[in-house]
């Protein structure tokens, strides 16, 4: 079969790779329809990571079930179904409290949590390519209804972006009437607005630089904030009366850019603790990694970022962070898609095929204007 696969830093082509096959009694077969370039691909493809040359990217995937093992028996042939980026077997100790974002058995160098196509999270193949293996297929694939098709750039979202906006939003411990600021206006940072607007935010403020990306916030009714015109701290006490904004969510991670071009591996996490209140919350998804070999310090290549702890804890602020567990939510938010409540695929600027995705990666990582959210479409 025809998979996108790496070949090193900024290098990735699309080659022919071993079919994907069943494999075990619980495998389900998947002809990938859909499957998205994220942001956390970028972590791999720019060579943060020990991630191997050969491996498969891709785990935002959705397409039509082609075959099933024989321990399958909800899900069926011709089915057409979202999945999780976490593998999960749905049985381990932190599964069973719902935790599929740490699952103890589905990562093999024996780190709690898996995906497909990533680094460290347990060497599973991903899903940019024509076919994908999904372990434990009954607990992973989630059903989707009959317009599968026609809305299938919606209910692309499902399987990571929207249900970690969501996360991020639902970490900050919004309630509805509250205000909250989001930093970072990338496909993450726009479904967690997108979020917090649907939860009943008051206002929704979105920090970022990119104009394309302002407006698609914009576009639904948030506040953009352009951090290249004045400190976005200011900008949100000034929206906010002063007091900083009840909640505030993190969807940039320890690659965020610094207008001051200090190499502050923890800006976003500081200017949210300086532009949330007293007592507020965050919600973190943005990804901060163990080790960051490329960083330009030492700390920063151990992974430490430079937290602010003590004004944290002055404030009394919470926050909560890590992967998203998105079978918490992907069942709600397909059904919010289903009745037309939310239309994820605002967002999305270019549906391409297989052969495109190297060029598409090229404009994602340069955030070239209007490559918001790039959807592959291998069949
Ligand atoms: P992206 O890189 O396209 O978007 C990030 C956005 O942040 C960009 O638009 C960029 O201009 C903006 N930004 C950079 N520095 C900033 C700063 N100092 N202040 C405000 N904005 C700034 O990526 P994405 O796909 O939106 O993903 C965002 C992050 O979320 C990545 O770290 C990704 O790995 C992570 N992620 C986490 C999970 C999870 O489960 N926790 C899931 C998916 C993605
Ligand atoms: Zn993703």
């Amino acid at each position: 079969m025809k998979a996108l696969v790496y070949n090193g830093p900024r290098d990735v082509s699309v080659s022919e790779v071993p079919d994907a096959r069943i494999e075990r009694p619980t495998d389900v077969l998947v002809k990938i329809t859909s499957t998205n370039i994220c942001g956390s691909d970028l972590h791999m493809y720019e060579g943060r990571t020990d991630f191997d040359k050969g491996r498969i990217f891709g785990h935002e995937n959705l397409g039509e079930v082609i075959e099933v093992g024989d321990g399958i028996d909800k899900i069926r042939v011709g089915d057409m179904v979202s999945v999780p980026f976490n593998v999960s077997c749905g049985h381990c100790r932190n599964c069973e409290h719902g935790l599929t974002n740490y699952c103890l058995t589905a990562n093999v160098d024996g780190v709690a949590g898996g995906a497909y196509g990533f680094a460290d999270m347990g060497g599973w193949a991903g899903g940019q390519a024509e076919y994908l293996r999904i372990p434990w297929g009954d607990l992973q694939c989630l059903r989707l209804p009959e317009d599968a098709k026609e809305k299938q750039n919606d209910y692309t979202m499902l399987s990571d972006i929207l249900p970690t906006g969501w996360h991020a939003v639902e970490m900050s411990g919004l309630v509805p009437g509250e205000t909250i600021v989001i930093y970072g206006g990338g496909p993450v940072g726009l479904m967690a607005a997108l979020s917090a607007s649907v939860k009943g935010a008051a206002k929704v403020m979105v920090v970022d630089r990119h104009p394309d990306r302002l407006r698609l916030a914009e576009q639904i009714g948030a506040i953009p904030i352009d951090d290249s015109k004045g400190s976005p701290v200011d900008q949100v006490m000034e929206q906010t009366g002063g007091r900083g904004a009840d909640r505030g969510a993190e969807c940039v991670g320890y690659q965020a850019h610094d207008p001051q071009g200090n190499e502050d591996n923890a800006l976003t996490l500081n200017n949210l603790v300086a532009s949330v209140k007293f007592t507020g919350g965050i919600g973190t998804v943005g990804v901060f990694v163990p080790q960051d070999p490329g960083a330009p310090d030492e700390l920063a290549q151990q992974g430490k970022a430079r937290f602010d702890f003590g004004s944290f804890w002055f404030k009394g602020q919470q926050m909560g962070c890590g992967q998203a567990p998105v079978k918490r939510y992907n069942r709600h938010l397909r059904d919010l898609i289903a009745e037309n409540k939310i239309t994820p695929s605002w967002i999305v600027s270019h549906n391409l095929t297989l052969d495109q995705a190297p060029e598409a990666y090229q404009h994602f990582d340069a955030r070239d204007d209007g490559w918001t959210k790039v959807v592959l479409n291998p069949a």
